[in-house]
């Protein structure tokens, strides 16, 4: 089923923590480590200490962990240009790296929390797609996967700054799409709902009990079960895109559309 990801080269931004972390470790499996990484995040501790947890269990991987903060644009070129020989032909690249911050309203947002909610989800997903997407175009082939949101579809109060950088993933993902149907390369965007990961502490900047009120009463996805989704995309026939994915738990039908138990 995952014969198609073998021997590739997988780059995960975000990749020490929620999401990020749990894509890594299933492209690992997926593969029983047959294949390279490249793991990128601002917390390289973290990229280390899941690196070593994924070689002592399948020895054959080959991981490569570098410190990247897609927020600084300008800076993204260094962390192409340290990348040693054996990783530089990227074959998937998957944009996770991403934040909401805050629930203020508009008026009342602070400007320095949007300017990094924008620099993070938009502008250096666009940065570290124009880079990698020089090297498909050349290869004629490749999978860029783009984590998006529901909240990228559907607005909610208080999410001003987090559902339009979503929805400019989205619109950007599309016309990218369309640019680049007479090639091989696949863009895929996957749109998850509420996912018990980091998200809602860095949103509520390390307010733990802020935090967990959000997963209250719910049975939210886990990491994994985006992760399974995103290997799955990238590891169909090459001629197939699996272009658009919602991934939410059974119990909620849209942001604010959430079940939560008593
Ligand atoms: P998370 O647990 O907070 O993980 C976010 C990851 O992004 C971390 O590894 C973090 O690493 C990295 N990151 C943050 N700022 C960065 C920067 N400037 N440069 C590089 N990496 C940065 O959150 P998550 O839920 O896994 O989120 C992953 C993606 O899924 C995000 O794009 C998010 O918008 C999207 N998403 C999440 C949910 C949800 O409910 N959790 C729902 C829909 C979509 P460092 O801090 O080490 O840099």
């Amino acid at each position: 089923m995952f014969e198609t990801l073998l021997g590739k080269t997988v780059l995960v931004t975000g990749a020490s923590a929620g999401i990020g972390a749990a894509t890594a470790t299933e492209f690992v499996k997926a593969t029983n480590g047959n294949i390279k990484l490249i793991l990128g995040a601002r917390r390289v501790s973290k990229l280390e200490e899941l690196a070593d947890g994924l070689k002592k269990l399948y020895p054959s991987v080959q991981i490569y962990v570098g410190q990247l903060d897609v927020s600084e644009v300008s800076k993204i070129d260094q962390f192409f240009a340290q990348l040693p020989a054996q990783y530089s032909e990227i074959d998937v690249l998957i944009n996770n790296s991403g934040k909401a911050l805050g629930q203020e309203k508009v008026g009342d947002i602070d400007p320095t929390d949007i300017a990094t909610v924008f620099d993070t989800n938009v502008l250096g997903l666009i940065a570290m797609t124009q880079i990698v997407l020089k090297g498909m175009k050349k290869r004629n082939r490749g999978d860029i996967v783009q984590l998006g949101s529901i909240a990228g579809r559907w607005t909610y109060a208080g999410g001003s700054i987090y559902c339009s950088s979503k929805a400019a993933l989205k619109s950007f993902t599309e016309a990218m799409r369309k640019e680049l149907t007479s090639t091989k390369i696949r863009v895929i965007e996957v749109a998850p709902g509420n996912t018990k990961t980091e998200f809602a502490l860095v949103r509520f900047k390390g307010d733990a009990d802020r935090a967990s009120q959000v997963y209250e009463g719910v049975d939210t996805l886990l990491p994994q079960d985006v992760a399974e989704l995103i290997v799955f995309a990238c590891s169909r026939r090459e001629t197939a895109v699996i272009a658009e994915s919602i991934i939410m738990s059974t119990n909620q039908a849209g942001p604010q559309d959430l079940y939560r138990k008593q």
